[in-house]
């Protein structure tokens, strides 16, 4: 069959979880057996999402050929287990680079470069590679913003390209908000409408609507919006809020969006039937669940917990997959200092120590690592969480009081972590770092390589910094064993206190492949350590009590 095209767009506000939607179309035609593509068009000027602070856009998720992308690839890759690539998030300022790029060259002999064609041929493009290819089904492509900015203007242009041209392999769906006004206790269809209007006026007409919305929109009121909007009545489909995003696929399939589509884009009967097992029955032990596990999270972007979400979404799946309910509990790690320590960590079952960057917030990890460590709390670093790890252990235990990361302290003896050498003549920031999937061997018998039941690993990467090897044989006499380190390079990519009940960093971020239906085998582990923990607290307070 021809590549179809699906266009998801979002009128009324931001934020109303477009690439939830996204991501549950493509796991249902996924799970009807079809190959699906998804990606991400930002409006942004930023070449990548990589040089924004995670309190401008929230976490950056990192693909597995190194490309750092908005956080909604990773929705994509948790609800559908597709490893996304550079292809699958696309910016203004990517699309604007290449355009320019192509007009020093003389690519378009002598014409004058405009927004449309150029622009729009250029993002054009970027959707059609990956039809071309042959290897997609579908390609779902998600339109960052919101209709009516100026900023997306050129990529609706192209949709609305893309939809003329490809009128029966090609569908937009747009999702809007429904607001509920409480003092009239009413919902109120007008946003919809104008955000259509908007699109029409554009030249694109909405083949479906999803409405996003806290109370049900009756079929009247749907009827009415479809009235508005030339858009068949059972092409209005709402979607409620829900307990966990997770159940999102299963209200759209309730409301038949898979098959919308399939009928809209005129995709060759019969359909391939759905299967969503596995899908549902990780729901029901969501459902099911009865005790709760309870993480704390040290880090310094923790007002805003975007700026953890793989890591939650993970530790989320690995609770789930141990039949508990997961409570998070931030811990701002500038906030923490020896006097509140223990009142803030003690009553935890498992601590994770965040990846971030620079000095801001560093010291609290140190004192958290500390007392996570000789209080024998699971503990699990990741990335600037695994070299505070290193720092901690070699101040504290070593001898080492002025330990420190080059990253921290450029000029400091004692750099225990320090600027990788393909590093050094690295000058600007975006892109540059260590990206991407790397291998990692891991020590036979450790802990490590117990949890993900292999000796070789293959995890996603973000950093400047590394474990100074010339340290390793002083680490690991003392205790501090380094079990995982890549075979090409040497570089040590994972620590663990083997005589700890769970305490191991790793320089990767595991939390970018971890998915609903494969979660990550490492949190699984942590999880597991942390549910040992909480029980062998329960049994000991039994026991005091009793005397
Ligand atoms: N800042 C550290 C480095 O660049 C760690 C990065 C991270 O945690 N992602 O090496």
């Amino acid at each position: 069959m021809n590549t179809k095209y699906i266009f998801v767009t979002g009128g009324v506000v931001s934020s109303l979880g477009k690439g939830i939607i996204a991501s549950s179309l493509a796991n249902l035609l996924k799970a009807r057996g079809y190959r699906v593509s998804i990606q991400k068009f930002d409006p942004y000027l930023n070449i990548d999402p990589g040089t924004l602070n995670p309190y401008e856009h929230g976490e950056c998720y990192v693909t597995v050929d190194g490309y750092e992308s908005d956080l909604d690839l990773g929705h994509y890759e948790r609800f559908t287990d597709i490893q996304t690539t550079r292809a699958s998030n696309v910016t203004t300022g990517r699309v604007y680079k290449a355009v320019i790029k192509k007009e020093r060259e003389g690519v378009y002999l002598g014409k004058t470069v405009q927004i449309i064609p150029h622009v729009t041929d250029e993002i054009k493009n970027r959707v059609k590679k990956l039809g071309i290819t042959g290897n997609f089904d579908f390609v779902i492509t998600e339109i960052g913003g919101v209709v009516g900015d100026i900023e997306s203007l050129p990529f609706l242009e192209a949709v609305r390209q893309m939809r003329w041209e490809l009128p029966d392999d090609s569908v937009c769906v747009h999702l809007t908000y429904v607001p509920y006004i409480a003092a009239a206790k009413e919902i109120k269809t007008k946003p919809t409408q104008h955000s259509v209007k908007k699109l029409q006026e554009l030249g694109i007409q909405p083949d479906i609507l999803v409405l996003r919305t806290e109370k049900d929109v009756s079929l009247d009121v749907r009827r009415k919006i479809a009235q508005f909007c030339n858009v068949a009545p059972d092409a209005v489909i709402q979607s409620i809020d829900m307990p966990s995003i997770y159940e999102v696929p299963v209200g759209m399939h309730g409301q038949h969006l898979d098959e919308l589509v399939l009928r809209r884009t005129h995709t060759p009967e019969p359909w391939g039937p759905i299967h969503m097992e596995p899908w549902l029955n990780f729901l029901h032990r969501m459902e099911c669940a009865s005790k709760t596990l309870t993480i704390g999270l040290v880090g310094k972007y923790v007002e805003l917990q975007d700026a953890y979400k793989s890591i939650n979404e993970s530790l989320f799946q690995a609770a789930t997959y141990n039949d508990h309910k997961l409570k998070m509990v931030y811990i701002h790690s500038e906030k923490l200092d020896a006097g509140n320590v223990a009142e803030k960590l003690s009553g935890l079952d498992g601590v994770i120590v965040a990846p971030g960057f620079g000095q801001r917030g560093v010291e609290g990890k140190f004192v958290a690592l500390e007392y996570c460590r000789t209080h024998d709390i699971p503990t699990f670093g990741i990335c600037l969480g695994m070299q505070c790890m290193v720092i901690e252990y070699a101040r504290n235990v070593l001898g080492m009081p002025h330990a420190n990361s080059t990253e921290m302290e450029p000029e400091c003896a004692d750099n225990v972590i320090d600027l990788m050498e393909t590093q050094k003549s690295v000058t600007e920031k975006g892109g540059t770092m260590r990206l991407g999937a790397y291998r990692c061997r891991l020590t036979p018998g450790s802990r490590v390589a117990e949890a993900y039941g292999q000796d070789e690993v293959r995890e996603r990467h973000r950093h400047r910094f590394e474990f100074n090897s010339d340290f390793r044989d002083r680490f690991e006499s003392a205790g501090m064993k380094c079990t995982g380190t890549n075979p090409e390079t040497g570089l040590v990519e994972v620590v663990e206190l083997p005589e700890k009940r769970w305490y191991i960093g790793t320089q990767y971020h595991p939390e970018y492949s971890s998915t609903v239906l494969h979660p990550n085998p490492i949190f699984l582990s942590f999880v597991k350590a942390a549910i040992k923990y909480q029980a062998e607290r329960k049994l000991a307070e039994g026991e005091e009590k009793k005397n």
